[in-house]
């Protein structure tokens, strides 16, 4: 088998079954219906994520849920958020929750579109919903917004880390995007979130249409160059419905093929190794000691809580998806007062086996076959020898299958292959 880079690969996503589901629950549960459901017991949520579903306006390649915010209803919006919250608590799901040493994810959407006061009043809000001290708090901020007024308020309301939106510093490539800032403002925002100490990350994107391998190294060597503490980098999927994959039916875009992915994406890895950035995950590189917790706990089954429009939680060994758009989800919870879920599933054993392997593989700590029920071990492991025959993985000491460079760039496909 020859290595080319298997279309998406390199696009981490929250977890999802690999290849089936538990049997589903059904989704239009009242909080106390809820509570029976989740009352797998025990399970402490030490994860909060909150999806803030507003964007200046919305780029031509997204699929998230999100929705323009000039006009929108803001405190609208945030008395949901309450409701939800509330609606959580009779289900018996808040009370989990204890963050002691866990982490607060701010995503969306761009969070950091909301003004100084509202997000003051959000994050004092998270505070007293959730108490305590989170090890790693992050925000979603898009470059054009990182003023010292909001870096202030964000510091003091207990942000630690901002994950800045950059995508490229070529202008061109931004306004192919459909992005409002510029190669300066990516820079500055940089500068600005590190002198307020916090800890940066950086989202990259390549493969966009009409890019360069030279432009691509130009945009890793500048924001190398910025020392972030931590960068992701991403390769531009087509995702159904968006505007990107409509014009690639048309002929406006063309898409740039898996072998210039790959080379870009490989030289990417030998800059960013050369620069002190361990790769941890497949799209996801930081210096030592600021891996993102939040992304581990999704990749460790930890239990998680994830609140507004298109949310997912992780409630032991129950999945929820809120449901995506944001009117539905409003409406779900203030009109029929229930929580706003759009699927929930009991994740069985098989399933669970599926995702470790499929997201083991992902990361540079391997999967642990020892973490695979028994009556799966043998099966995986047999597939294993072949990856490793193939010099696509190798093992680690204590029984770790870990892919190669040339493995990485099938990721997803040889858990697949191997997956029980
Ligand atoms: S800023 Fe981010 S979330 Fe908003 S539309 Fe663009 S890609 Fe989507």
């Amino acid at each position: 088998m020859e290595p080319h880079l298997q279309r998406g690969a390199l696009t981490p996503g929250p977890p999802s079954t690999a290849g089936g589901s538990g049997p589903a629950l059904p989704t239009q549960l009242s909080p106390s219906d809820a509570a029976k459901h989740l009352a797998d017991g025990e399970t402490k949520i030490r994860h909060l994520y909150l999806h803030l579903p507003f964007c200046k306006r919305i780029c031509p390649y997204c699929d998230f849920s999100t929705a323009v915010g000039a006009g929108a209803d803001v405190p609208g919006f945030l008395k949901t958020l309450g409701r939800e919250a509330e609606l959580l608590g009779e289900a018996a799901v808040l009370c989990q929750l204890e963050p002691g040493g866990g982490t607060l994810y701010l995503g969306g959407g761009t969070p950091s579109w909301f003004g100084t006061g509202v997000l003051a009043d959000l994050l004092a809000w998270v505070v007293s919903l959730a108490g305590g001290e989170w090890a790693e708090a992050t925000l979603e901020m898009n470059p054009e917004h990182a003023d010292p007024d909001r870096l202030r308020v964000l510091r003091s309301g207990g942000i630690t880390r901002l994950s800045l939106g950059a995508q490229s510093l070529d202008l061109t490539v931004l306004r192919k995007l459909g992005r409002v800032h510029s190669p300066r403002e990516v820079c500055d925002a940089a500068r600005a979130a590190r002198a307020g100490g916090f800890s940066v990350s950086v989202d990259l994107m390549f493969a966009v249409p009409g890019q360069e391998h030279a432009g691509w190294r130009a945009d890793v060597d500048g924001i190398v160059g910025l020392e972030p503490d931590h960068i992701s980098l991403y390769n531009l999927t087509y995702e159904p419905g968006t505007p990107f994959t409509r014009w690639l039916g048309t002929g406006r875009l063309q898409v740039l093929d898996d072998d210039w992915q790959a080379e870009a994406y490989t030289w990417a890895v030998e800059r960013l190794r050369a620069a002190g950035y361990e790769r941890y995950e497949v799209s996801n590189f930081a210096r030592p000691g600021h891996a993102s917790l939040h992304n581990q706990a999704y990749w460790n089954h930890d239990a998680y809580l994830g609140m507004g429009p298109s949310a997912h939680s992780l409630l032991g060994r129950v999945r929820t998806a809120n449901l995506f758009h944001l009117k539905q989800w409003s409406e779900a919870v203030m009109e029929e007062g229930r929580l706003p879920w759009a699927s929930v599933e009991r994740l069985d054993e098989l399933v669970l086996a599926r995702e470790r392997v499929l997201l083991g593989l992902r990361t540079t700590r391997g999967l642990a076959i020892t973490a695979l029920p028994a009556r799966y071990r043998q099966e995986v492991v047999r597939g294993a020898e072949e990856l490793v025959g193939m010099d696509l993985a190798v093992w680690t000491e204590d029984r770790a299958l870990v892919l190669t460079d040339r493995g990485v760039l099938l990721a997803d496909e040889l858990a697949a292959r191997i997956a029980p």
